[in-house]
């Protein structure tokens, strides 16, 4: 069987494309007058960039607070107030920040047109019901949550990190302006950068593929690496790159492998968020990807990023436990990387090991 896949429909790409976002609002709902909803990063609170969107009459601004990455009661949270505050039920959601802001946005678009608790739709194509128009305007390059098919949600009572992966999940309509990514600080855009990367190689050294996946992944890997292997990672070009380079990555967004079930159970124990979980994972995995572990250390001593040693070193036995249970239910990525005797390689041992690295 093959997957029937389906992308972000339309998309927008170049420096201050998002003076355009009015304009392509109208467009979609002429002549009707819609209550918008604006899914902002907590970063952009007072910032410049809010006297550049089309905010009029009753249209509301929610500000996501992204210390800790998003949770499935967080999202709950947010469609009540929506639900109990607004003058009518939004019909056009703007999401606008970082993989977890643009995640709230895709989720709450999901739950306003899909009853129950969040968690009933954490899985595989578990939504009903199409999700309120959303609009995605990314400002930090590398998860490729702007074009993916899923939301990533903590859910911290059932030990567990996972998406609405669903049709549904997608953006009707993506924004890539790489001038908001100027304030990003430097590490990280590093972390968030090498998410890409990781997709990629993770894909790449999968047993399941796919020749488009696998193209797309090559060139995103490639233009990870030009960004991150040239002069200033963050000059104007390298941005543009990087957005580029999120766009075609999310876009393979084929099965990851190891890292990433690691990375999810260290932002679980640990509260790390994605991007620097996503690197310690891999400073433990040199003897599963060896020539991507030379390289990625190649990257970081490129741009003077250093993680701090020991992050595990303090960690109980039930912490090491809650941390494997975690890590264990990943059972797609974790045959995609190291096949179906999975549980016999990655045992409770194994992550000892692989702790003591991190
Ligand atoms: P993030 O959205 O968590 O943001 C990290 C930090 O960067 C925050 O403090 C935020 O305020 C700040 N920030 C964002 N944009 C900024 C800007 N322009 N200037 C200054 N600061 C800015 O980071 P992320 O790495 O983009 O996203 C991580 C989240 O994405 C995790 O929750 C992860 O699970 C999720 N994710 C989702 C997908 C998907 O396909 N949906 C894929 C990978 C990761
Ligand atoms: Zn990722």
């Amino acid at each position: 069987m093959y997957d029937n896949t389906k992308n972000v429909p339309y998309y927008l790409f170049g420096k201050n494309s998002i003076n355009q976002l009015g304009e392509i609002i109208e467009r979609k709902f002429t002549g009707l007058s819609v209550c918008k909803l604006f899914i902002l990063d907590c970063f952009f609170k007072g910032h410049a960039i809010i006297e550049k969107l089309p905010v009029e009459g009753e249209d509301i601004c929610l500000f996501v607070d992204t210390k800790d990455e998003p949770k499935t009661d967080d999202i709950d949270a947010y469609v009540d107030k929506i639900q109990n505050e607004a003058h009518e039920k939004p019909e056009c959601i703007i999401g606008i920040g970082g993989g977890s802001a643009l995640d709230v946005a895709k989720a709450v678009s999901n739950r306003l047109n899909n009853p129950g608790r969040t968690e009933d739709y954490q899985g595989w194509d578990l939504v009903k019901n199409r999700g309120v128009y959303k609009i995605g305007i990314p400002t930090l390059s590398g998860t490729g949550a702007e074009v993916s098919r899923t939301c990533v949600l903590t859910n911290p009572a059932k030990n567990m990190k996972l998406g609405m992966n669903s049709d549904y999940s997608l953006f009707d309509q993506i924004i890539l302006d790489p001038v908001l990514t100027e304030s990003v600080s430097p590490e990280q855009y590093f972390y968030t950068g090498m998410d890409t990367y990781m997709h990629c190689f993770e894909t790449l050294r999968g047993r399941y593929r796919n020749v488009i996946v696998d193209s797309l992944a090559e060139k995103a890997i490639s233009l990870t690496k030009e960004v991150f292997l040239s002069g200033d990672m963050m000059s104007e070009d390298n941005r543009e790159k990087m957005m580029i380079a999120s766009y075609i990555g999310g876009t393979a967004a084929g099965n990851v492998g190891l890292v990433h079930p690691v990375s999810a159970g260290l932002s679980i124990v640990l509260g790390l968020h994605h991007g620097i979980a996503n690197c310690y994972a891999l400073e433990a995995l040199e003897a599963y990807y060896p020539e991507e572990f030379a390289e990625y250390q190649e990257m970081k001593r490129h741009n003077c990023i250093s993680l701090q040693k020991g992050v595990c070193s303090s960690l109980t036995d039930s912490d090491v436990d809650r941390m494997f249970n975690s890590i264990i239910i990943h059972g797609k990525p974790l045959k995609n990387a190291l096949g179906e005797n999975y549980r016999e390689m990655l045992t409770k041992d194994e992550l000892t090991r692989l702790l003591e690295r991190m």
